[in-house]
Parts: C-alpha cells; sequence; structure tokens
C-alpha cells in the first residue's frame, strides 16, 4: 500500500510554468532550463522505480512512503526517495537517473561521472545521502522502540549509467535488478519482526513528520510573457476572449481550459491572491469589467469590496 505518493515538487510546476512563459532569449532562460531538466530526469527515474515495483511481490502488508520529505532534529533536511516498510525489514532507496561511466574511492568518499564526451564530473556521493537517510530512521526506531533491520541502496534508473569495477560490493544496482535485491533480502530476514499493527503504526509515525521543503527560486515576474497562451502554437501566442471564449487567431484552436492554466502559472508565479489590476495585467485582459466577470468564474474566493476586493486562489 502506497501511503505517500510520489508528486511534481512545487519547484518543477514553478520552472514548468516559467519556461512556458520566459522568452528563450532571456538572460537567465538557459539556468532555468537546465534546472527544469535536471528535476525532470530525476522525477522520470523515480517513476520508472516506482513501476518496477508493480512486477514485484511483495507479502502484505507492506507500505510505501515516496519523496519523504522532513526536518531533522539538528534543523537540517532529508529528501528520501522511496522508503519500503515490511514486517522483515525496511529498505530505503536512493533513485539516480544519470548517464555515464560511474567510478566510486571509498576512502575519499569521491563519486565521479565520465560522460560520453569524456569529461569528468565530481558528483555528490549518493552513499553518504543514503546512509544519512538510514541513520535518521535508525534514530526514530530507536525513539519508539521498535527493532527491525534497516537496509538501503542506490539503484541506477537508466541502462545508460554505467558502473565500474571500483562500485563492487557497494548496494548499487540498476533498476531492473531491483526484484533480486529483494528476493535476497527476503531470503536474509525470514523472521517477522513486526506484527501489522505495529508496522503501520511506525510507517504513520514517518508519514506525520513529512513537510514539503520549500525552496527558494528568484522569478523575473517583469520579464515573463502575459496573457492566456494558446498550448498548440506554444511559442507565447496569446489567445483573445471573444463571444465568452478564449481563441487562438493564429490557429483558431478555442480552449476553455485555458484561463484555468493561466490563473495556476498566475499562482506559480506571482502568488495566491489577485485583484482586479493584477488579473487585468496578467491575463491582459483591458476591460475591468470584463475581468470582474472572468473573476466570477474561477475558482476564487473573494475578500472585501468594491476597490479593495481581493480573490484568493483556491487549492487544487
Ligand atoms: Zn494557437
Amino acid at each position: 500500500m502506497i501511503l505517500l505518493s510520489r508528486q511534481q515538487s512545487q519547484m518543477h510546476r514553478i520552472l514548468e510554468a516559467l519556461i512556458r512563459r520566459l522568452p528563450s532569449t532571456h538572460v537567465d532562460y538557459m539556468n532555468y532550463f537546465d534546472r527544469l531538466m535536471r528535476i525532470q530526469a530525476g522525477f522520470a527515474g523515480e517513476k520508472r522505480v516506482d513501476a518496477e515495483w508493480l512486477e514485484i511481490n511483495l507479502p502484505n502488508p507492506h507500505y510505501f512512503l515516496h519523496d519523504l520529505q522532513i526536518l531533522n532534529h539538528f534543523g537540517n533536511t532529508h529528501q528520501i526517495d522511496s522508503i519500503l516498510l515490511c514486517p522483515h525489514f525496511i529498505l530505503i532507496l536512493e533513485i539516480k537517473n544519470i548517464t555515464g561511466f560511474l567510478e566510486y574511492d571509498e576512502s575519499f568518499t569521491q563519486f565521479t561521472r565520465t560522460t560520453s564526451q569524456g569529461d569528468v564530473e565530481g558528483m555528490i556521493d549518493p552513499f553518504h545521502q543514503v546512509r544519512r537517510h538510514a541513520e535518521w530512521i535508525k534514530r526514530m526506531l530507536k525513539k519508539y522502540k521498535v527493532e527491525i533491520p534497516v537496509h538501503y541502496a542506490v539503484v541506477m534508473a537508466t541502462k545508460n549509467a554505467i558502473l565500474s569495477e571500483s562500485l563492487k560490493g557497494q548496494p548499487i544496482f540498476h533498476v531492473s535488478g531491483l526484484r533480486y535485491h529483494i528476493k535476497e533480502l527476503f531470503k536474509q530476514h525470514k523472521e517477522l519482526m513486526l506484527g501489522a499493527d505495529n508496522l503501520f503504526l511506525f510507517a504513520t509515525k514517518l508519514l506525520s513528520r513529512h513537510m514539503p521543503i520549500k525552496r527558494e527560486i528568484t522569478i523575473p515576474v517583469r520579464d515573463i510573457v502575459k496573457g492566456v497562451l494558446c498550448v498548440r502554437c506554444s511559442n507565447g501566442q496569446r489567445m483573445s476572449y471573444h463571444s465568452i471564449k478564449w481563441t487562438c487567431p493564429r490557429c483558431g484552436l478555442v480552449d476553455r481550459e485555458a484561463i484555468f492554466r493561466t490563473l495556476e502559472d498566475y499562482k506559480l508565479l506571482v502568488g495566491d491572491s489577485l485583484t482586479n489590476k493584477s488579473f487585468c495585467d496578467f491575463f491582459e485582459v483591458d476591460s475591468p469589467d470584463l475581468a470582474y466577470r472572468l473573476l466570477q468564474k474561477l475558482p476564487v474566493k473573494a475578500e472585501g469590496v468594491k476597490k479593495h476586493r481581493k480573490y484568493w486562489i483556491k487549492d487544487g
């Protein structure tokens, strides 16, 4: 059972909206674009591993927590890609979607990759990351007086990561090896360490610590393309409002969802409250009367009257 499912992060969604609306000639466009590509690759890799679990037989009960984000008692954060809790053991996964020839020097805790162009790049040691998560889980187990073995592994989500001999003996494998790794763990831990109730209780204790980590990003709001954009033209082409519908003057698309997407972009890039004026600016609507009428149809909650009216964008 999945207790915590994987979601696109807020940062992922902000960067997607930003790339939709920032001119590609903008001085920071490539920075945002590269950042989005990295997040997208990571997310795709995690989804790839999630899909692999569907083909693996696991005894019941068992629980998954995907992308658990917590603040530890030192005030530092943990972002744990996947945790499997079953009555025999707990397994923590660090998922990597990176390509190249990967090498590891344990004495230096140095993890490097050599790209297909021959460039050598240093990377964060994934074993250090996942061990740190395991130590936190062990502290939680101790706190709640629960005894169960904790295992961890680094899973490579793409076959284009070539693992070198230097990684032999380390808990790292390709996603296709996950089922064999699990089989081995069950062979190693035949004994039931936790009853169903206690397992669920501990899993929900971990879940209750989940608090999505807020990451800061500077959004060049002034430089982004405003208006209700056409998804088909997708080059910043604006739609216009006539006869109660948004139509693209270029390709003719009529899109009833366009205004809701624009509201979502506004929420991600500007904030969760609007005024008639900020609506006119962002949606590129000239008439405050039309803005008023359009706002009535959107999932917003009005507060105050006349000039001081403010609209809060509802969640979801
Ligand atoms: Zn169009």
